[in-house]
């Protein structure tokens, strides 16, 4: 005999006549809040590069204040960056405007200088992390909460 495998296989049709197919809608994140959570979060990751920092990273300026003192993303471009990483305070680090903006974020120069900081160990591990994937809203929440603390 022939057999018909997976094609036998229960389905939920099978479990009988008080199975309902309606299913209730699962509750979703909303774009909204997903939104909200990321908008929070630069709130936090600003507020703690601007407490770190004083100094543009890639250039010489000092002293960075108002709308001069930029929080930018390294040693890759902002949307070379995935998920895990967009929001890690290792990829950010105070600029000026002209670097942030008019420069692209200086990457080459980030990316030395973020050499010379934090050393060759840490970062073939940020390289290495570059790599992760995860549910960007459950990561973007838990960095919330532990950056709220800092
Ligand atoms: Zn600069």
């Amino acid at each position: 005999m022939k057999r018909s495998g997976f094609l036998k296989r229960k389905t939920p049709m099978s479990r009988g006549k008080g199975f309902s197919v309606k299913r209730k809608a699962l509750p979703k994140q909303s774009k909204v809040s997903v939104a909200k959570i990321q908008r929070d979060l630069w709130v936090e990751c600003r507020r703690i590069v601007r407490s770190r920092y004083k100094d543009c990273y890639t250039c010489p300026a000092k002293d960075l204040v108002g709308s001069n003192a930029h929080t930018g993303h390294g040693p890759w471009a902002k949307a070379a960056i995935g998920a895990y990483l967009k929001y890690d305070l290792r990829c950010l680090r105070l600029q000026c405007y002209a670097c942030n903006v008019h420069r692209s974020g200086m990457s080459y120069e980030f990316g030395k200088n973020l050499l010379k900081e934090i050393g060759p160990e840490a970062m073939a591990q940020l390289e290495a992390d570059r790599q992760v994937s995860v549910k960007a809203v459950d990561h973007y929440a838990s960095l919330l909460e532990q950056y709220r603390r800092l």
